[in-house]
């Protein structure tokens, strides 16, 4: 027999595996340090800064099996709350390679949100949190446009944040405007750091829209704040009503807008009926409306189901169909074949369905 190093280091695993039963080489690693593993990509978080009232930025070391990001693009971040592992899906604030190998997402805490609020209420320095990704297509391609139009709102200055100081140092930077809407000026999340930039860069021009004293931005005031604003590359990022109004207005080229969503509107179709639901692997069942995704309904059964984003962007919800058709809420469609991977957080039961979960 020849012994050669692949061979040494898979009988070095081996034996790593057979003196570790029942647990793993990884489960003894993680006792040791728990950014060590590799079976599972986790991250310790290692300060919070405070952004406004209700915005937190977690500045977090990934652990091993991290790559870096590309300006724009998200992670999921699998954090426990009472018990339960929650998924959910946050841009990266922070350009890629920092100096000190951390990474940042800054997090709008919502009132009535489980995540959310967790991470920035709750969490102090030391948190280990589960890491996927990156992920994402709202990144600004290389070289980039000569002009760049930012619109924003609200936490969606977040993936901008990401982008900016990379383009602004560019050796020929383009011409970028920035026009950010924000209840008042101190609900501008970096609203410091943006105002900073803008001082001192020529190249970028950064408009505030303060909306609780001046109303929401409209298609006839981004004419004003940037006249050749259709002329540009614009990447927006905001509430769903402010993408549905600039996508039905935006009159330039399709491939120069490009927008990212934090929330979803489904449409639920009217008359759906639903029906009953039969999780195969676990053999629960339960009824459900046309209207609710399976996801949810999958958890109100006591289904451990796999989710992310809740709203049909990362596919991590995903389960095979093994009978009986679903009605994908975001466009009314119908559908389904034995085998076909089902969005859960965005589809809906038409009728008997069997789902391999
Ligand atoms: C690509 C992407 C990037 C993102 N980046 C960021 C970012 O940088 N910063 C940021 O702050 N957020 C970001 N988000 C949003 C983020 O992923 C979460 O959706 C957000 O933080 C809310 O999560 P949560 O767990 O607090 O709320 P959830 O618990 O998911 O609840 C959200 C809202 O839905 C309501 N709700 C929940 N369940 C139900 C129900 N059954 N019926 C009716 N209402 C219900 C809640 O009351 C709450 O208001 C991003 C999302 C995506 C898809």
């Amino acid at each position: 027999m020849t012994v050669t190093l692949p061979w040494i280091l898979r009988s070095l695993a081996e034996a790593g595996r057979w003196l570790s039963t029942p647990l793993s080489p990884d489960d003894y690693l993680g006792l040791l340090h728990p950014l060590w593993p590799a079976g599972e990509l986790r991250g310790r978080v290692e300060r919070l800064h405070p952004e406004t009232a209700d915005a937190v930025t977690l500045v977090i070391r990934p652990g091993r099996g991290w790559r870096p990001h590309r300006p724009g693009q998200w992670a999921r971040i699998g954090v426990d709350v009472h018990g339960r592992r929650h998924w959910r899906t946050y841009s990266l604030s922070s350009p890629p390679h920092r100096p000190d190998g951390c990474i940042t997402i800054t997090v709008k805490a919502d009132p009535d949100g489980i995540v959310s609020r967790h991470l920035a209420r709750h969490t102090v320095p030391g948190t280990i949190v589960r890491l996927a990704g990156p992920d994402g297509t709202f990144v600004i391609p290389e070289p980039p446009p000569p002009r760049l139009l930012f619109l924003t709102a609200g936490s969606g200055i977040t993936p901008v944040m990401a982008m900016l100081g990379g383009l602004l140092s560019d050796e020929i930077p383009p011409d970028v405007v920035l026009i950010h809407s924000a209840p008042t000026p101190q609900d501008v999340i970096f609203g410091d750091r943006l105002r900073r930039l803008a001082a001192r860069s020529p190249y970028m021009e950064l408009h505030e829209r303060h909306t609780r004293s001046v109303g929401r931005l409209g298609p006839a005031d981004l004419a004003d704040l940037c006249p050749d604003w259709t002329g540009r590359a614009v990447w927006a990022c905001g509430p769903t009503g402010m993408l549905d109004d600039l996508a039905a207005e935006w009159p330039g080229p399709a491939q120069n807008l490009h927008v990212e969503r934090f929330t979803e509107t489904l449409r639920p179709a009217d008359g759906a009926t639903g029906g009953r639901v039969r999780f195969t692997t676990t053999g629960r069942e339960t009824g459900a409306d046309g209207t609710t995704p399976l996801l949810n309904v999958g958890e109100d059964a006591g289904v451990l189901m796999p989710s992310g984003c809740r709203m049909g962007v990362c596919h991590s919800c995903v389960a095979p169909l093994r009978s009986g058709l679903v009605r994908d809420l975001r466009t009314g469609l119908v559908h389904g074949e034995p085998g076909d991977l089902i969005q859960t957080c965005v589809s809906a039961a038409v009728g008997p369905v069997e789902l391999e979960l």
